[in-house]
């Protein structure tokens, strides 16, 4: 695995498979590897000749009262799982490097894609996922992959991405990794390091009201009480969601009932010091819609 730091660097890295017409897959992270990231590289290393590999905890992501500077980082380990993972070039730039003096653009994704969950300008905002946008359309640049893996973990963020490649005409498959969890359901995250070991626990309610909804709907309940049968699991766990929202799985309009298509049902909750998020795509078996659905 090699180790690179500078744009030039990873160019040089890359141009022998560009040039012999290899496959190239990118995985972006900000590094704290857990499961869910092997999971991601996993699917890289199947599906590519060369596996690229960034760690950047990109600071346009954050917002001014999130604490970037507390995002945790072990950059050794995350080395060591990289290689473990098959990682051919793993390339961690400098802030500098990504955003040197005089930068002044950004890449961002309109509509409601980035109006609505965490792009509401209550919460994260749409700065987040234009942050995110501008980083993930300099990386492809970069790498120039043929292939970029995001987790369904972060499900708007993998949608907003999908929107900018077909946008800006990336010739670049983006492939989207099931989410890997916990045993007792919790999905990974790196941010599950804030939880403390009385929280810890408690953070499982937020899989179990998920699931909860996916039972209910399964059984032939309509949205409202899948949604009521989820919030029920919260309060048990005495969890106030900062939001738990049914949208279209595909464009995140809003839905107040089950019509066929795949619902993507989507909450964040603080626990804590955590600001946590989880999400579930749910498609219910075909019925006959019902008075109250
Ligand atoms: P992050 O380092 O948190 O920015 O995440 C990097 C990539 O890993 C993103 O595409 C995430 O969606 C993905 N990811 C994070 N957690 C998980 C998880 N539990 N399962 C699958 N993918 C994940």
């Amino acid at each position: 695995m090699k180790l690179v730091r500078a744009k030039a660097q990873l160019r040089d890295e890359l141009a022998g498979a560009h040039g012999r017409g290899e496959t190239i897959g990118l995985v972006p992270t900000m590094g704290a590897l857990h499961e869910g990231h092997l999971a991601l590289l996993a699917a890289a290393r199947e599906r590519c000749d060369v596996v690229v590999m960034s760690l950047f905890v990109n600071p346009a992501q954050f917002r001014p009262e999130e604490d970037l500077d507390a995002y945790p980082r072990d950059p050794e380990r995350d080395a060591e799982l990289a290689r473990g993972a098959g990682v051919d070039v793993l390339f961690a730039p400098a802030v500098d490097e990504i955003y040197p003096e005089g930068f002044a653009t950004a890449v961002e994704v309109g509509g409601p894609l980035t109006s609505v969950l965490d792009a509401d300008p209550e919460r994260r905002g749409r700065g987040h996922f234009s942050g995110v946008t501008t980083v993930v359309a300099k990386l492809f640049n970069m790498v120039e992959p043929d292939l970029a893996f995001f987790g369904q973990k972060d499900a708007q963020q993998a949608l907003v991405v999908e929107r900018m490649a077909r946008d800006l005409d990336f010739a670049i498959e983006i492939v989207v990794v099931p989410t890997v969890r916990a045993p007792d359901g919790l999905a990974l995250s790196s941010r599950n390091a804030y939880l403390s070991a009385a929280d810890r626990p408690r953070a499982a309610a937020l899989s179990r009201a998920l699931v909860a909804a996916e039972r209910a709907a399964q059984g032939g309940s309509g949205l409202a009480e899948a949604l009521a049968a989820a919030r029920g699991e919260l309060e048990a766990a005495a969890i106030e969601p900062e939001y738990l929202e049914a949208r279209d799985a595909e464009t995140l309009a809003a839905t107040d009932n089950f019509n066929g298509r795949p619902v993507l049902l989507a909450l964040a909750a603080r626990i804590g010091p955590a600001r946590l998020i989880d999400n579930l795509v749910i498609t219910p078996p075909d019925r006959v819609a019902g008075p109250g659905d």
